[in-house]
């Protein structure tokens, strides 16, 4: 028995040494403009592979200024506006100095990391300061982004001693203005298609790196802010309506979804409780710090000195702590199908479900119910190839996941 015991304990500890080695490394992928219901309507199979294996959330609600300047700056810092200071694109009133980047809160720790910052925004290279980047490269404004993609490939794929990248599209959030910010406006759809193009291609090139096995690169993927006609900067649910998507080793598939905690700029401002379950744009920030700085063992939700705002969905991945708050688990495979889907439902409260598949354009074209814990087959045999979306209701909440129903 003692005998058994060291040998298991022995296992562990080799397993944990193997995890530990692996270079902890983010790279975070910035569109600009997505609103949450258009990108579930576009053919994003770029995303979509991140999304299936990964953990993600269509009810990212933005808490505050709706226009980049600032939203970028929450995302980037892990602080909302307050703290921060900015309000708007030319960046005036910034308190860097005090709210710095993540990457340059990582660098205390870990003084050697290398970090870059590939854009076509000039306006977050020119008039950021102490964001920690080794080196900011502006590609300017580039159509469906394909030479964004292709400066930060090579970059991505030789730098063997790069940490932390971000790479910045702008060719959805141009269309909106141009087109419509809007899920049946043709033009805003194809935009967000031709980037998920470019994404891809971003993603290759990180999973192309030499060293990748020996790597534990965590890829976070967000936008700032949605769209109404041809604008944003208000309150509306079509500007405040986001998404974010995180893949990597440690992270497990799974959605978020909770309830919208409001805004600042809203009557009735943010409900804390809610906050605390809501994936927003200030976490992204927190988590792609930790993850860099995991191994330290320090939390920069404890960092009383660093005073952040955002929350760290890293132990999600890690340990499910999140997991067992929200006490959902949903699961669609094999996800693109040619006819049969399965749908699996965990759900700690003891509530029934039911559920439903609807085509984009909302119509149901399956439905049943179930119990609380469920695994059913959809069959869509015969149905029309394309997206169509399956919702588990239940306790007053949705849980949606897109599917690819294929020829
Ligand atoms: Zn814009």
């Amino acid at each position: 028995m003692k005998t058994r015991f060291t040998l298991l304990a022995a296992l562990v500890a080799l397993s944990l040494a193997v995890s530990a080695s692996q270079e902890r490394k983010v790279l975070i992928i910035g569109l600009d403009g997505l609103r949450s219901d258009a990108f579930q309507q576009a053919n994003t199979p770029h995303m979509d592979s991140l999304i299936a294996g990964g953990l993600f959330t269509w009810d990212a609600w933005h808490l505050g200024i709706t226009v980049s300047g600032p939203s970028w700056s929450t995302i980037m810092c892990g602080v909302w506006e307050p703290k921060h200071g900015v309000t708007g694109n030319s960046y005036t009133g910034s308190k860097y100095n005090d709210y710095p980047y993540f990457v340059t809160h990582a660098k205390e720790i870990k003084p050697n990391l290398k970090a870059i910052q590939i854009t076509e925004w000039p306006n977050m290279s020119d008039n950021v300061y102490n964001d920690g980047w080794d080196k900011k490269i502006k590609t300017g404004k580039d159509g469906d982004g394909a030479f964004t993609a292709s400066v930060a490939a090579p970059i991505l794929r030789d730098s063997a001693d790069l940490d932390c990248a971000f790479v910045y599209f702008d060719q959805i959030d141009l269309t909106g203005h141009a087109t419509g910010f809007n899920p049946n406006n043709t033009a805003y759809i194809s935009a967000i298609e031709n980037v998920d193009i470019q994404v891809g291609k971003v993603v290759n090139a990180v999973k192309q790196r030499p060293n990748y096995a020996n790597e534990n690169w965590l890829i976070l993927i967000i936008t700032d802010h949605g769209g109404i006609g041809t604008g944003h900067g208000g309150n509306s649910n079509e500007e405040r309506h986001i998404w974010w998507i995180a893949s990597g080793k440690e992270v497990e598939h799974k959605q978020i979804s909770a309830p919208d905690p409001g805004s600042y700029r809203m009557a009735g401002g943010v409900d804390t409780n809610l906050l605390k379950l809501s994936p927003v744009q200030a976490d992204i920030a927190v988590t792609a710090l930790h993850h860099l700085i995991y191994d330290s063992g320090i939390n920069p939700e404890k960092q009383t000195a660093w005073d952040l705002d955002g929350k760290s969905w890293l132990k999600t991945f890690t340990t499910g702590v999140k997991e067992a708050e929200e006490g959902v688990n949903m699961k669609l495979f094999p996800n693109p199908s040619k006819a049969v889907f399965t749908l699996w439902f965990e759900n700690n409260s003891k509530d029934m479900a039911t559920y439903t598949v609807t085509d984009v354009s909302g119509a149901v074209v399956s439905e049943g119910s179930a119990q609380y814990n469920f695994k059913t087959n959809i069959d869509l045999s015969g149905k029309p190839a394309g997206i169509y979306f399956a919702h588990v209701h239940t306790n007053g909440k949705t849980y949606t996941r897109k599917l690819i129903l294929q020829p």
